[in-house]
């Protein structure tokens, strides 16, 4: 049954005025017809199979709740390095998939993208949209968050209970159990950060440690950026669910 994420502008008591992005895809996509039924998420994660009333309104009737969570137990923060937009898209589809929770794109020395703030802003709704389609795809009840663009100094603003930066010459220089030791300690949320194609300068790293920020090793391969944040949200979602 195919899973629609409702704003609370749409939502009338029991009833809901399905907005247009959504009604296209019901009547052209999914060519649904009253009485078909669909599931919603409600702005507040609650999750609701709804019938649909009239077609051609957009116009849906609450039927029953159905208790299902599909979040992990802890929040991921993912500060990750703008890499070539292509692969940033990428990063925000699987990284959704993965269970994150808020993304912030962080503007490093070495990122090859010259953009800014308000160029940044340019492709939010688009951005938008990949995370929404991907949080309906993976039958969460939340759409991560996606910050504006920060710089190093924003970071102490994204910081969790436990805070990595994978750092390329922490596997060159054989440290590996960092990130173990890092899931293995008591947490509630945990932020990761990663870089961009050209990786980090050790000036940025010295930064980041001094905000308490743990440089760790993701093995003894060098992954390309767009895998190492989806390598670890792998790690973090198998050491908190399959056990
Ligand atoms: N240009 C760097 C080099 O040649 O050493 C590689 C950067 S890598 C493509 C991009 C980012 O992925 C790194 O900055 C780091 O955050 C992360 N990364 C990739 N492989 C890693 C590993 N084995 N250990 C720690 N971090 C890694």
């Amino acid at each position: 049954m195919q899973r629609y994420f409702i704003d609370q502008s749409c939502i009338e008591g029991l009833y809901i005025h399905i907005d247009s992005y959504n009604h296209k895809h019901m009547q052209r996509v999914m060519r649904y017809r009253n009485k078909d039924t669909v599931i919603c998420i409600l702005p507040n994660h609650e999750t609701y199979i709804y019938e649909i009333i009239d077609i051609d309104q957009g116009l849906l009737l609450q039927k029953e709740q159905l208790i299902e969570d599909h979040e992990l137990d802890i929040d991921i923060t993912l500060i990750y390095a703008l890499p070539k937009s292509d692969k940033f898209e990428l990063v925000l589809q699987k990284a959704t998939e993965l269970g994150v929770k808020r993304i912030v794109p962080f503007l490093s020395k070495r990122s090859i993208i010259k953009t800014d703030q308000k160029t940044f802003a340019k492709k939010q709704e688009r951005y938008l949209r990949i995370l929404k389609e991907a949080s309906e795809q993976s039958y969460r009840q939340v759409i991560p968050e996606l910050t504006s663009l920060i710089q190093i100094n924003d970071i102490p603003s994204f910081l969790s209970d436990v805070n990595l930066v994978a750092y390329e010459e922490s596997s060159k220089q054989g440290e590996h159990s960092a990130f173990y030791h890092a899931l293995h300690s008591n947490y509630q949320s945990i932020t990761i950060i990663v870089g961009p194609e050209g990786g980090f300068d050790q000036k940025e790293i010295d930064i980041m440690k001094e905000m308490g920020v743990i440089p760790c090793s993701l093995g003894k391969r060098i992954l390309r950026s767009e895998t190492a944040p989806l390598y670890m949200l792998s790690v973090i979602g198998y050491s908190r669910e399959l056990k």
